[in-house]
């Protein structure tokens, strides 16, 4: 392993100093630190800065292979793969969405630097954010795979304060234990001013056994990023997709198992399609998942603002609490 670039953005996950031995035996620099002597391991060329102290995955883990506890299908080649993209489409929320994350990111740099979190798996729609050569991706994730630059918990990101232009966090927040942690790490990993993109299931079931912990409202998801301006925020997939859904578990749980349960729900693949029929805030009460696009900010939205925030769900564009109306808010106070 040679010591790239980003290398010199690196911290410990365990106690933010900094790390020594990158080419050879990674460590933390602090002899105040257990990671000075217990140091940290590699899998498939890649280092896995974790704070395994604190972390719901294990050193052994990462021992033997990639490090991931279940199998992956990196590659969406499966036939589990497939048959979900045939029932399920492919996600143009996300598509329209990755395209206004970059443009957001290219207006205030050249070459705008990317932190992927849950990136071992291309996320659907997020495709030109990969294909794009003038953006400087690190991919992370809980398991190596060929998108990762290194492994990382996002409970305790192994970088600098404000050290980039952007995070993509898709499909990650409900396996995460602490959802409000990751977040705040996001705040502290990004530079002032610098974009989130978030896509979160509302929704859906258990999708990932034992690594499966929490779902958001569109109010519950704007809370959890309270701390950022919103420029976007709505439904991925409605409930049409979520319908979809709870076919595919009604029939898992009477026994069909994992592809069988696809199996049952593909007929019904048609109920998709009644999502663009779909109006208003009924939308986002019944909506497969919701995106989050937005700004770091210094200052939370306040609590009084979420009864507000609910009211104006489904009027488009949601846009709203910026500076300015968060000003005139205090000021009404
Ligand atoms: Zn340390």
């Amino acid at each position: 392993m040679g010591t790239p670039w980003w290398a010199r953005v690196l911290r410990c996950p365990g106690c933010g100093s900094s790390l020594r031995g990158l080419s050879a035996q990674p460590a933390c620099s602090s002899t105040d630190c257990e990671y000075h002597t217990a140091g940290f391991p590699c899998v498939d060329d890649q280092l896995v800065l974790i704070d395994f102290a604190s972390s719901i995955f294990d050193r052994t883990m990462y021992q033997a292979d990639n490090g991931s506890v279940m199998p992956r299908d990196v590659s969406r080649r499966s036939l589990g793969s497939r048959l979900h993209a045939l029932g399920f489409g492919r996600n143009p929320v996300a598509g329209a969405n990755c395209q206004r994350f970059i443009d957001l990111l290219k207006q205030e740099s050249r070459k705008p630097v990317v932190l992927v979190i849950g990136g071992a798996t291309v996320g659907s729609g997020a495709e030109a954010l990969y294909a794009d050569d003038g953006i400087e991706l690190i991919g992370t994730d809980v398991y190596a795979s060929a998108h990762t630059t290194l492994v990382a918990d996002a409970h305790s990101l192994p970088f600098e304060d404000g050290v980039f232009d952007g995070v993509w966090v898709q499909a990650v927040l409900e396996h995460v234990l602490e959802p409000a942690t990751v977040v705040s790490e996001i705040h502290r990993v990004l530079r002032r001013n610098g974009v989130v993109y978030a896509e979160t299931p509302f929704m859906q079931q258990v999708h990932e056994r034992a690594y499966d912990f929490s779902r958001f409202t569109q109010s519950g998801h704007r809370w959890l990023f309270r701390r950022f301006s919103e420029i976007g925020a709505g439904p991925v997939g409605g409930p049409g997709v979520a319908l979809l859904w709870s076919i595919r578990y009604f029939a898992r749980a009477l026994g069909a198992g994992d592809k069988l349960s696809r199996l049952i729900s593909l007929p019904f693949f048609w109920l998709r399609f009644f999502d663009s029929l779909a109006r208003g805030r009924a939308v986002s009460d019944a909506a497969s998942g919701h995106y989050f696009l937005g700004r770091r900010a210094e200052q939370a939205i306040p609590p009084q603002a979420m009864p507000k925030y609910y009211e104006r769900q489904g009027a488009k564009p949601v846009r709203q609490w910026s500076g300015k109306a968060l000003d005139l808010l205090a000021r009404r106070r």
